[in-house]
């Protein structure tokens, strides 16, 4: 097989053993890699409505296609399980060079399953599995157990991704890290830790094979070349930090949990002013040319990684000002293993909760916005589940149900996810994205914001048509997501799915057309969505929190534009249509025969009847 190696690795970390099977050729074409053969792994199996930190909810690891060709910004993993903060799908990705050694093993899958005696770690090679004690690694931050491992084994080549305190917490916005960067949103750091595995080390010698070499090198070079154009001045130039001021500008930048829609002290923290003052130096993932990624110099000297959504999220949304607390805020969720938008948006929430006396506790601790000491007590003590820390590690959605009164109204998300930087008021397009999302609140498996952005529809109104786009947007990165491609390369394609389509050919030999890779995309998410039907879902979890609802655009040059309930119920009346869903959004039969996923042994949908009733 080209482009894959046609391989699944199963670990039940409760008996120790571990097997190879094959992958059928039909699913891989069917989901690609990443994402979508994520999504599909996962339905098979996750036992229905298994709990997230049940031994039996599978940790799956997956690669993809387009992995090791040497296409630029294509050096990524996928990292799919049943989110311990949503209760649904838990999809992230991550990059780098453990993405390319993982695809030296020889493997598209790794399921995980089971809960180890004590804590270990696992190595897995081209011809071996093994798993080993880890005792020593507890409390290390990812980066020390990155390092730890690798001079423990002797090996440059050997790649980690591991977690850090918050995973070994359960934490539920916990992440898995490599080489600095995170499988960030959805927790499955904790669902990681819950089955007391510290790492995973990978090493191999199996250069994927692809079915034309020249070609895909032709195509290479020109995507490198188109990389390196003006279509991505905002990535090689300031980086996602460059967000800050012009979502200030437009009004959209959410800060103090979402109770203004402009930040006064923006030109303190914009990425102009940060690459001023404290640049340090510019970075990439492996394989990759556009190098999006900004270092910073924090006031003791070392390096921190900092784009857009950290600095919104510690920044804005907390009401920090200071770059350098930002900074500080960011290495501790680093160090501990955290997503910083879930950390910025449960922090946020405490504030709020704290200013409107409902948790003292949050005062007590100093927890207030606009107070960086605050927020360097209160990620250690997440990270260690300690006083306070215990209610926030669980999440703004559960803390709020926790202590009751109106907290839940302040609590910033969607099925769990806490929002990321895009204010869904001034971005209507945006807010239907963020509603009918598998994952929750995410601002990666849909470009909604980008028809906002672009002025192809007016983003301070809406109406039905928004449905479609959306699902377009789904669609398109379920595409990127599962072959994999960067998002920040996808303005390089003049064509994306006809590109896309003589990309995956050249590398698989498989005769693709870009309908079939619609088709593909379309299939990858209502696959998501019969999942968390299967789940539980219910119509209310499509929804966004109350305050976007009923309080106006607070400040901004869109001061008093409304979001109301009926016309984010219009929209998704919209998308249930375009998506072809019935009116309550549960997925058709029909659909499911139109795309082919009732018929596909490997999902393993017995039947329709079998999938209502999973959906009651
Ligand atoms: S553009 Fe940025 S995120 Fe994307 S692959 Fe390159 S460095 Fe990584």
């Amino acid at each position: 097989m080209y482009g894959f190696h046609g391989q699944l690795l199963r670990i039940d970390l409760d008996s120790g053993k571990s097997s190879r099977h094959d992958l059928d050729e039909s699913r891989l074409r069917s989901f690609l890699g990443g994402i979508g053969l994520g999504a599909s792994l996962l339905y098979e199996y996750a036992p229905p409505r298994v709990e997230p930190f049940s031994p039996a909810n599978p940790l799956i690891f997956t690669s993809a296609p387009l992995v090791g060709t040497g296409l630029t910004t294509t050096a990524k993993f996928g990292v799919v399980t049943k989110s311990p903060l949503t209760g649904f799908i838990g999809d992230s990705l991550s990059s780098s060079h453990f993405a390319l050694e993982l695809k030296r093993t020889g493997l598209d899958a790794i399921v995980i399953t089971g809960q180890a005696a004590s804590l270990v770690y696992l190595l897995i090679s081209d011809r071996a599995v093994e798993i080993r004690q880890a005792e020593h690694l507890r409390g290390k931050s990812p980066n020390e157990t990155e390092d730890a491992i690798r001079t423990e084994l002797d090996s440059s080549e050997l790649r980690v991704a591991a977690i850090g305190r918050a995973g070994e917490n359960l934490v539920r916005f916990a992440t898995i890290s490599n080489e600095g960067r995170h499988a960030g949103r959805g927790g499955a750091g904790a669902v990681m830790g819950s089955k007391n595995l510290k790492a995973i080390a990978v090493c191999g010698e199996r250069e994927p094979l692809v079915s034309d070499p020249d070609g895909v090198n032709v195509m290479a070079r020109l995507l490198r070349q188109r990389s390196l154009s003006s279509l991505t001045d905002k990535y090689r130039n300031i980086g996602t930090v460059a967000n800050l001021a012009v979502f200030n500008r437009l009004g959209v930048l959410p800060a103090h949990n979402f109770q203004q829609s402009t930040f006064d002290h923006c030109d303190a923290l914009s990425g102009e002013t940060l690459t001023e003052t404290s640049f340090a130096r510019r970075h990439g993932c492996a394989s990759c040319s556009i190098r999006c990624e900004r270092l910073f110099k924090s006031l003791n000297g070392e390096e921190q990684r900092l784009e857009y959504e950290t600095l919104f999220a510690l920044g804005p949304l907390c009401g920090i000002k200071e770059p350098e607390a930002v900074l500080q805020a960011a290495h501790l969720c680093d160090l501990y293993g955290m997503d910083t938008i879930s950390t910025g948006g449960t922090l946020a929430w405490a504030m709020e909760c704290g200013e409107k006396g409902l948790l003292p506790e949050a005062q007590k601790f100093g927890l207030g916005f606009g107070r960086p000491q605050g927020i360097f007590a209160a990620i250690p003590a997440i990270a260690e589940r300690a006083g306070l820390g215990a209610l926030l590690a669980e999440g703004s959605k559960r803390a709020a149900l926790e202590i009751g009164g109106r907290s839940s109204d302040w609590a910033m998300h969607v099925k769990g996810l806490e929002l990321p930087g895009y204010e869904p008021r001034g971005l209507k397009t945006m807010a239907l994205g963020l509603a009918v999302s598998p994952r929750g609140a995410c601002h990666n498996r849909s470009g909604a914001y980008e028809a906002d952005f672009s002025g192809e529809v007016d983003r301070l109104h809406a109406d039905s048509g928004r449905g479609a786009l959306v699902a377009a947007s789904e669609d398109f990165a379920a595409v990127l997501d599962s072959l994999i491609i960067c998002k920040f390369l996808r303005k390089c394609f003049t064509d994306f799915y006809g590109e896309a389509a003589e990309l995956l050919n050249k590398v698989t030999g498989w005769p693709c057309t870009d309908s079939e890779l619609r088709r593909v995309g379309e299939r990858i998410q209502i696959l998501k969505r019969l999942f968390n039907q299967r789940e539980g879902w219910q119509p209310h979890d499509d929804w966004l929190p109350p305050r976007l609802l009923s309080e106006a655009l607070p400040t901004g040059v869109a001061q008093g534009v409304v979001l109301t309930a009926a016309e984010l119920k219009e929209m998704i009346r919209g998308y249930y249509q375009a998506r072809g869903l019935d009116e309550s959004g549960l997925v058709t039969e029909k659909k499911l025969r139109e795309l082919e996923i009732l018929e596909a042994p490997a999902v393993g949908v017995k039947s329709c009847q079998a999938m209502k009733h999973a959906a009651c």
